[in-house]
């Protein structure tokens, strides 16, 4: 069923779990995702990513999201990712999307509320559900939205967000997610990543009113995603390592192929590969241990 974010998140709150929010760029991913999160029964977002409209417009990809959220036995909010210009956010407005990320974190923090209190007012009455982030998420994975260059990963600390600035932020703009930085990054890790939970604990007291989030969940061990869960991130974002997971597969099963291979077989590799990672990643988002 098509929802928006702020009603799933109250559950998530109640039961100590996170709504993993995945990007679908194509209907092979689409279906995959939706599947898995069938499968294990937990709400999600599934994402379209202002940088995705090259590899599909946002015109073929929302429609498709929409209808396949509607038909599916789980809630699911059509969600925009890193939502950069308000031109492209309101075309996704439009074609019905349930929630938003306005991406204005690289903006200094009083133009960052201005912009996105901006936002809250167009779309408030809509009943769709609005994310932000404050502190910058650091980049090993270079493209238009995320940066050009590689950011310094050698010392992540200093991407982190203030505590104060994430207070500040929440009572001002009253957006459903906060998105913030504590030790993710975008991309895959080089070293073993380490979330700075005691920092995450400080800015959930903070915000109590808030749902907080958590991108660049890729890579990150299992027990430490559960761990941010426990301490208070209700939401998180993953796409490289559900995205890369066929890969493998995919050319082993071409170079075992004895003879012409149909791209359709491919296709239902790659989705059952994508099926499975995902699975995998939602038992970890569902963090039954601590509920039970
Ligand atoms: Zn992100």
């Amino acid at each position: 069923m098509l929802v928006n974010l702020t009603e799933m998140l109250q559950d998530a709150e109640k039961n100590n779990y996170a709504i993993a929010s995945i990007n679908t760029p194509n209907q092979i991913s689409l279906r995959a995702v939706i599947a898995a999160a069938e499968e294990v029964n937990i709400p999600i977002t599934i994402n379209h990513a202002q940088n995705e409209d090259e590899h599909i417009p946002i015109e073929i990809a929302v429609p498709l999201m929409v209808d396949y959220a509607k038909k599916s036995t789980v809630p699911i909010s059509v969600h925009v990712d890193h939502g950069l210009d308000m031109k492209h956010i309101m075309k996704a407005v439009r074609l019905g999307v349930t929630s938003i990320m306005y991406d204005c974190s690289n903006l200094p923090l009083e133009e960052n509320i201005a912009e996105v209190k901006r936002l809250k007012e167009l779309i408030d009455h809509l009943g769709i559900s609005l994310e932000a982030e404050v502190g910058t998420m650091p980049n090993n994975m270079p493209d238009e939205v995320h940066g050009q260059e590689r950011s310094d990963l050698s010392d992540l600390s200093v991407y982190y967000t203030n505590p104060k600035d994430a207070q500040i932020f929440c009572e001002q703009t009253g957006v459903d997610v906060l998105t913030i930085s504590f030790g993710s990054v975008h991309g895959m890790y080089e070293g073993e990543p380490k979330l700075d939970i005691p920092l995450l604990e400080k800015i959930k007291e903070v915000t109590p009113n808030t749902a907080l989030g958590m991108h660049g969940g890729s890579g990150v061990p299992y027990d430490q995603v559960q761990k941010a869960i426990s301490s208070g991130i209700r939401k998180i974002n993953y796409f490289t390592a559900i995205d890369t997971s066929p890969a493998p597969h995919l050319l082993k099963m071409i170079q075992e192929a004895d003879g012409p291979l149909n791209f359709y077989k491919i296709a239902d590799r790659a989705m059952e590969i994508i099926y499975e990672k995902t699975v995998e990643i939602l038992r970890v988002c569902k963090n039954e241990a601590a509920r039970s």
